[in-house]
């Protein structure tokens, strides 16, 4: 795949506010957010989008998933609740194609979503 500026972010080339890291996943303050906590959980091992994921990954989207509750439990997001969201081409919204887990909390959200 090519790279993106979610892999400049990885490498540390580009600053991000960086709130989360485990061995495969990097979490980072979005920079336009959509609510009061909007934080995005990366795989730094990249796919493109959720269409290029196989059997192979399944294992990497658990991990992902687990990153954004595991923050959302240390930053008490849990008991109010929050959202997750993967934008998943163009009809689903996606515009940085390096897969991402969005995690939005701190307000009641719609649904459903625009
Ligand atoms: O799901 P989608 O691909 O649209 O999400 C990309 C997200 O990456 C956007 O919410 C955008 O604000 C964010 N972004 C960022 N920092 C960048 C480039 C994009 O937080 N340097």
């Amino acid at each position: 795949m090519g790279d993106t500026i979610f892999g400049k972010i990885i490498r540390r080339e580009v600053p991000a506010d960086i709130v989360f890291e485990n061995d495969d996943v990097l979490g980072f303050r979005d920079l336009n957010p959509q609510a009061p906590v909007h934080v995005l959980f990366i795989p730094k091992k990249a796919l493109p989008t959720l269409d290029d994921a196989g059997p192979g990954d399944a294992e990497l989207l658990g991990k992902l998933q687990l990153a954004a509750a595991e923050y959302a439990r240390q930053e008490g997001l849990a008991e109010q609740g929050y959202r997750t969201v993967i934008n998943c081409n163009e009809h689903g919204g996606q515009t940085v194609f390096h897969l991402h887990v969005h995690l939005l909390a701190g307000r009641r959200l719609g649904w459903p979503p625009g």
